[in-house]
């Protein structure tokens, strides 16, 4: 079974002292929840701070970017090093912020990553098509590269506690979210290029998370899907009840709750079918026992006219046996992708923390961060022109 995994990604929102407010109102809401992997991805500045607060807690702190390069004249960069020294435990890397306005490209997305893992921290990597790839039927090609190129030279074990996010450009800050046809569609076609590239155990292992406009209303049908395994936030993120609200939707006992009832109600349905189909069948005269006359009536022909008898339970047994074929055929299907199973999926890593941080969350408790969460989510991406990629 794949561990859940939900992120906030706070982008250029948060001071310091929020960060720290964020984090004390936050770990209450989502004390009891141990089978969620949970990171917040503050700014650089706050990322010391916030690992501090959240302190030994299971909360994960990610950075938004790293650099790949270990030290060096790379002004305005940060290492992996400085990260992990701050008890950072994830770096986002391949954002479509930072592709579309830092030329951020696929080969410096793989040096990230590889670096990253290197170091001895989680990769979040980031992959998404944007609207104009996707109407122009580019969605899977666009895919394919990104993790191709993207996740190039990794291997198996590595891809396996990888977590990917597949993150639609035309659904971040917008309030557009994919369908769960479109979101599920994309994350099985990630998983089978994972497989290709890497073997089924890694692909089965290796968490895809999806982002764009999640919010706690729409949370629980994405996380329904059988290979969304989380989320990336952005807006909804930023205040800590409502990303509490979506991390309460990506529990496992919820996810299996809802298969488990989905299933429970399909057998139901197929075992009054079953029973339907018999009972028409045998009220029929020489097919094993007239169960009209075992009602009391002298035979089905006298209950329900010669005629009118004969044409109900010719239609009658037609639309059970349509329903029963039907019936077998949807929970093969379902068994076939597990989504009526609880026994379905493996094993896969959770995160580690790199360094636990020591210090204790500060004493008394402050207001939540109201005023960030009354603020507007980020803008579309307006596909901006590339500016020359940023230093490694
Ligand atoms: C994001 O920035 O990664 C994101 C998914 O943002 P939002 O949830 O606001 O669409």
């Amino acid at each position: 079974m794949r561990t859940p995994f939900v992120a906030a990604n706070w982008k250029m929102h948060k001071t310091v002292d929020e960060a720290v407010d964020y984090a004390r109102s936050f770990l209450p809401l989502v004390d009891a929840v141990s089978d969620v992997d949970i990171v917040l991805a503050p700014s650089f500045l706050a990322l010391p701070a916030l690992a501090t607060a959240t302190g030994s807690s299971r909360i994960g702190v990610a950075a938004q970017n790293v650099s790949a390069e270990p030290q060096g004249a790379f002004t305005g960069e940060v290492s992996l090093g400085m990260l992990r020294a701050s008890g950072i435990t994830h770096v986002i890397i391949g954002h479509s912020e930072r592709r579309q306005l830092y030329g951020e490209t696929d080969a410096g997305v793989n040096a990230k990553t590889r670096a990253t893992i290197e170091a001895g921290l989680s990769p979040i990597v980031c992959v998404g098509e944007t609207l104009e790839e996707r109407e122009s039927d580019r969605t899977f090609d666009v895919l394919d590269r990104q993790v191709g190129e993207g996740l190039s030279a990794l291997t198996p074990e590595q891809v396996a506690a990888l977590v990917v996010a597949y993150e639609p450009v035309w659904a971040i800050g917008t309030g557009r979210v994919a369908t769960p046809d479109q979101a599920d569609a994309v994350h099985r076609h990630i998983r089978q290029q994972l497989a290709s590239q890497f073997g089924e155990a890694s692909a089965a292992a290796c968490r895809i998370i999806y982002g764009g406009s999640v919010k706690p209303g729409n949370a629980a049908e994405l996380m329904a899907l059988a290979d969304v395994d989380g989320a990336l936030v952005g807006g909804a993120g930023l205040e800590p009840t409502s990303f509490a609200e979506i991390v309460a939707a990506s529990r496992p006992v919820r996810r299996y709750n809802q298969k488990i009832m989905l299933s429970i109600v399909l057998t139901a349905l197929y075992v009054v079918v079953c029973l339907l189909l018999v009972a028409v069948v045998l009220m029929q005269q020489g097919k094993g026992g007239d169960i009209a006359a075992a009602f009391g009536g002298s035979g089905s022909q006298t209950a329900f006219g010669a005629r009118a008898g004969a044409t109900v339970l010719t239609r009658a047994t037609t639309v059970m046996g349509v329903l029963f074929m039907v019936g077998a055929m949807t929970l093969a299907i379902m068994g076939q992708r597990g989504t009526g199973s609880i026994l379905s999926g493996v094993d896969g890593p959770g995160f580690q923390q790199a360094e636990p941080a020591t210090l204790p969350v500060d004493s008394a408790p402050t207001e939540a961060d109201e005023a960030e969460a009354a603020a507007p989510t980020d803008a579309p991406v307006e596909a901006p022109a590339a500016t020359p990629a940023e230093p490694q």
